[in-house]
Order: C-alpha cells, then sequence, then structure tokens
C-alpha cells in the first residue's frame, strides 16, 4: 500500500477509514481519525481549538453526507484530543474512565494560557505559553466531557463495523486508549505512537507504551495513524520503542549510578533519535523513569522539567 501523504486535512488510508493531520505534529498539533460506516460515523479525537475543530466537522460532513456523527472517541484527556468535543456535542463520547477524570480536573484550562504565560515560573515556559496562546484560539470555548466511560476493553459497532476500544494506560497518560478497527486493518493510536518524532511521556511507565506498542504489532494493522507525526507502518513503531528502550537503559544506569535526573539528560546519547524533533524532550522521560524506579523519590517539578525541555526547543 503506498504510504498515506502526511497533509493538512482528511487523508483516505483505507475505505470509509480517514486521518486527520496537523503537520509537523508539534506541541497540540495532533492528529484526528474518522471512520464512515454503514448510515454513521465515529470520530477520533476532535483536535485542539475552536478553528481546528470546526474543519475537522466541516471536511468529515463533506465525506460523509448525511451520515450522523454518533460516536466520539478521545484517546485521552491531553488537550489537543479532546478540547473541539464542543463541536460534537450531539455525539455519544467515549474515554477511559481515567481520562474522564483528568479532563474534568481541567488542569490546563485552555481559557487561561495567556495568564499562565504571566505566571510561567521560567522565560523559557512563558515564551512557549504565548507562542501556543498566539497559534490556538479558544474564542467561545467551553469543556465538553464525555458521556460514557469504560475501564476494560470496550467493543462497540459503526454502522455494523466492530470498533475495538482498547485501554492501555497508565503509559503516555494515566487514560490511555487505542482504537482498533479490524475489518479495515486500522489502529488510531493516540499519544501512545509519535511518529518520527520525540514522544512525550507524561505518565509513564516507558515500559507500558513499548508494550502497547507491541500489543499494537500483535494486532497486525495495515495503517496506525499516531497523535503526532504521519501514519506509520511496522517499522516506525518499532524505531519509538528502540527509543524508549534506549532512554530507559541510559537513565536506569545513572540511577543506579546516583546521577540527577539532569545529569542524566546530559550524558545521554541519543544517537539517529537526536534528529527527531522536540529531542529535549527526552527530559520528561528520564524523569519517567526515575519515578518508575524510585515511586517514593522526590520528583522534579513539573514546572521545572518544562522549563528545560522547552528551552532546548524550537516548537
Ligand atoms: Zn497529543
Amino acid at each position: 500500500m503506498a504510504a498515506t501523504p502526511y497533509t493538512t486535512g482528511l487523508n483516505r488510508i483505507a475505505e470509509g477509514c480517514y486521518a486527520w493531520f496537523e503537520p509537523p505534529g508539534s506541541w497540540g498539533l495532533a492528529n484526528s481519525g474518522v471512520v464512515v460506516a454503514g448510515d454513521e460515523v465515529l470520530i477520533v479525537d476532535t483536535q485542539n481549538d475552536m478553528p481546528r475543530a470546526r474543519k475537522l466537522r466541516d471536511a468529515v460532513r463533506e465525506v460523509a453526507g448525511p451520515r450522523e456523527i454518533r460516536t466520539v472517541v478521545n484517546t485521552h484527556a491531553d488537550g489537543d484530543h479532546w478540547f473541539g468535543n464542543v463541536f460534537f456535542e450531539d455525539a455519544r463520547i467515549l474515554s477511559s474512565a481515567e481520562a474522564a477524570a483528568q479532563m474534568r480536573e481541567l488542569k490546563r484550562d485552555p481559557r487561561k494560557i495567556r495568564q499562565s504565560a504571566e505566571n510561567a515560573a521560567g522565560p523559557a515556559m512563558r515564551d512557549f505559553l504565548n507562542w501556543r496562546a498566539d497559534m490556538f484560539d479558544y474564542t467561545g470555548w467551553r469543556p465538553v466531557f464525555p458521556t460514557d466511560t469504560f475501564s476494560a476493553k470496550e467493543s462497540i459497532t459503526v454502522g455494523g463495523i466492530q470498533v475495538e476500544l482498547i485501554p492501555v494506560g497508565p503509559a503516555h497518560t494515566s487514560g490511555d486508549v487505542i482504537v482498533h478497527v479490524p475489518e479495515r486493518g486500522v489502529v488510531f493510536a493516540g499519544d501512545i505512537v509519535f511518529h518520527r518524532t520525540t514522544p512525550m511521556v507524561w505518565t509513564g511507565p516507558l515500559s507500558n507504551v513499548v508494550a502497547a506498542c507491541e500489543m499494537i504489532l500483535s494486532l497486525e494493522p495495515t495503517v496506525v495513524v499516531s497523535g503526532h507525526g504521519s501514519a506509520a507502518g511496522r517499522s516506525g513503531i518499532r524505531d519509538l520503542c528502540d527509543y524508549l528502550n534506549l532512554v530507559h537503559e541510559h537513565a536506569a544506569k545513572r540511577f543506579a549510578a546516583g546521577d540527577t535526573p539532569l545529569e542524566a539528560l546530559q550524558t545521554i546519547d541519543l544517537g539517529q533519535f537526536r534528529l527527531w524533533a522536540h529531542n529535549s524532550r527526552v527530559y520528561q522521560a528520564i524523569n519517567a523513569v526515575y519515578h518508575e524506579l524510585d515511586p517514593a523519590r522526590e520528583p522534579v517539578p513539573y514546572a521545572e522539567i518544562m522549563e528545560t525541555v522547552v528551552a532546548h526547543d524550537s516548537y
């Protein structure tokens, strides 16, 4: 099968299946998935802000005609995957129970980004949040939370086609879910898969992300829609596992040697993976490994991790 072009908007990836890409897949620029079957439509992840969600909805209406957008799945609680729910309020909105609980906390209310920038702990984070405030438009936004949640694997049908919702968290976040459409050979992986771009691992353990990737490979999909980046085949997912294993190995060694996470960052050799965009995100992953190895250890505060990560990122 020819590679799916990585272009903004809806791209057909299989019969009745589409990926909505947001190149270059940087911070907050997430992909969505669409399944059109029988007389209905399923959407996986609803984009980050008002203009993007509106564009997604309008493009779906164009390919789906009069079919109803009956179901939405949010793969996890990061805003770039559910803030657009406001455009799909008439649908049943599904997520894991953990993800829904995190959304309801609304820790990072997008209406307050500019304010958060003013209160940022460091200059790099201030610039980063101001960039985000310029990038995304939340005029008229309000939170629309999932209407239904689940904690174990859930099978639904969309226009007569079976769709599996498979919880795999904690991994990227505490409530990650992947969406498998067996009859079409498609997996919508959410942020379990960053394709040829450095993954963010908010929660970990990293081994759970690797396990989720291996599970995706075992489903033998023809195409995997990543959360950020282009559509992935098997080799792209194996590369991601190699990256995570490399980071884990290095961080565990430096942990055992008594180094701080910052020292582990300074000594890591990412090899070929240094060329992936946002390579400073490795600091978050290193911290996740330290937490995994000693949960009682005082963690580096989130604001400090992010200050280091974005200080070395050109977004
Ligand atoms: Zn994301």
